[in-house]
């Protein structure tokens, strides 16, 4: 109070404080979500018209603030639409914590959902995935974690039926009228196969990389999945889970990812 008497400014409260915090919090979020993607170039592109916009205003120049004024007020509605996959990712996301947290009903389900997850048998999709690696036959499976993935299985063929390691290598043997696009499955059953995922629009992505692991680390940014690749270039082994890909990794890194994000 004595502060502000002398100073003149505004008196801080804590409520204040916090309300900053969230806000850069949120900002940060914001930030790190579209970091490496063209999005960040939308946003530049954004702040340097409104920064335009003020200046014009601020020199009265009518005509051209009128015009950046009017490109600002559209450009809101654009804003929705280009930050369509990002708004829907950050709601999925804010869905999915809230899930959990809503009710004893609600985490009871969860923990028992982990359980029977616990009962899934990684074997037929690492002993798969390391034949198909010998064998440089490209595949791509998704992992359904929390998520419904119906959107994902209605792109391609409803299959669901229990995952062995010889139905996976088969679907995705290159003469097999399945072997296209990507497997979906939920523990240890095949949903379908032959699906079509959206591709990452991120810019600072190896260029080595093509469509197979570009969708494989889309479909994680729009979806609560984890995706594992076999590379039919270097068959290599990689999955993606978040948005981030980790490349070339041993049959136990991927039993170890496959248990880490509760596959
Ligand atoms: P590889 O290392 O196996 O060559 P890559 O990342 O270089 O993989 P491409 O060579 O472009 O990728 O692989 C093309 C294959 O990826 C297609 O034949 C198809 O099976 C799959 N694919 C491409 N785009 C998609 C998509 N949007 N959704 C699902 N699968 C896709
Ligand atoms: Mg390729």
């Amino acid at each position: 109070m004595i502060l502000e008497a002398i100073l003149g400014l505004p008196s801080v409260r804590v409520i204040d404080v916090i309300d900053i915090v969230i806000v850069a919090g949120l900002v940060y979020s914001l930030y790190r979500m579209i970091k490496g993607t063209n999005v960040m170039l939308i946003f530049w592109a954004l702040v340097v018209l409104l920064v335009a916009w003020r200046v014009a205003d601020a020199l009265g120049m009518r005509l051209l603030g009128a015009i950046l004024s009017a490109v600002t007020s559209v450009g809101l509605i654009a804003l929705v639409v280009i930050f369509q996959p990002e708004i829907r990712r950050f709601l999925l996301f804010v869905g999915t914590k809230t899930q959990i947290d809503q009710s004893w009903g609600q985490r009871l389900q969860f923990w028992r959902r982990n359980i029977q997850k616990k009962g899934v048998n990684y074997e037929a999709y690492i002993n798969a995935c390391m034949h198909m690696s010998q064998s440089k036959t490209g595949a791509l499976i998704i992992f359904r974690r929390q998520n419904e993935v119906e959107e994902l299985v209605a792109t391609g063929e409803r299959i669901n039926a229990p995952a062995g390691s010889a139905l996976i290598e088969t679907i995705f043997f290159k003469n097999s009228p399945l072997h296209d696009g990507a497997m979906i499955v939920r523990g240890n059953e095949i949903l379908a196969a032959r699906c079509i995922l959206p591709v990452t629009s991120r810019l600072d992505i190896d260029p080595n990389l093509g469509l197979r692991h570009r969708s494989a680390i889309g479909v994680t940014e729009q979806l609560d999945v984890l995706s594992v690749i076999v590379s039919e270039e270097t068959g290599a082994i990689s999955y993606a889970v978040g948005g981030e890909i980790h490349n070339n990794i041993s049959p136990v890194e991927l039993r170890q990812a496959l248990e880490k994000y509760g596959c």
